[in-house]
């Protein structure tokens, strides 16, 4: 898992802005400075950046054994990014990218309000589980099989091509949430025990369990 350089050195800006609620500027050819952030906004962005560098350190060695473990010939070279938008909500999401590395991403809003390390282990465990357990294929496939069985009961009663069109993006969008309800609570069970095992307490991430989910068939890549 990896923060690039970059990344690591603009998040503390982008972090202030989320504590001090207000939003950057807009680019322009001279973009306008920053608002003055106070000391204490500015010290509480920092350490929300030390965390999150400290987290996804202990975490790393844990969600890449528990993925060669679990799965077979995936990938499992982690990739943390952090989406840097800061009207986004706290969130967290996993995908790949186009070579198929699996991305660990988090928004700004939910590295400045997590309470705890613990907390935060747990919403990069969670996301890890989700592409252990192979959930973006499931949820794709589910997806297909309920456009397919829609589209074919509404054809079956002398549709329309496009009523036929419909139901099948209306058949895609029941099948995916199907079982979605499975899969956070089966990624809940595996990122629990990926943060007991990297030394973190996963009971403290109750706060977050309601928004843990976020958008794990999304491409960002
Ligand atoms: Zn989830």
């Amino acid at each position: 898992m990896t923060l690039p350089r970059l990344a690591a050195r603009l998040i503390p800006v982008l972090l202030m802005a989320v504590l001090a609620g207000c939003a950057l500027p807009v680019p322009t050819p001279e973009p306008a400075p920053l608002p003055p952030i106070s000391p204490e906004v500015q010290a509480k962005a920092e350490r929300a950046v030390d965390q999150l560098v400290s987290v996804a350190r202990r975490m790393e060695p844990v969600i890449e054994a528990e993925c060669r473990a679990r799965s077979r010939g995936r990938n499992c070279n982690y990739r943390l990014v952090v989406d840097d938008r800061v009207d986004l909500p706290p969130n967290a999401f996993q995908t790949e990218d186009l070579r198929g590395r699996p991305v660990i991403g988090v928004t700004l809003a939910m590295i400045a309000e997590v309470h705890s390390a613990d907390e935060l282990a747990f919403v990069l465990g969670h996301e890890a589980a989700h592409h252990i357990a192979g959930h973006i294929s499931s949820r794709e496939r589910d997806a297909q099989e309920g456009a397919q069985i829609l589209a074919k009961m509404v054809r079956a009663q002398g549709a329309d091509p496009r009523t036929v069109a419909e139901a099948r993006k209306a058949g895609a969008e029941m099948g995916s949430r199907l079982f979605a309800k499975n899969y956070e609570l089966e990624a809940d069970r595996l990122g629990t025990i990926i943060t007991w095992d990297a030394g973190y307490d996963p009971l403290k991430r109750l706060r977050f369990s309601a928004v843990a989910d976020f958008s794990s068939s999304s491409q960002i890549l």
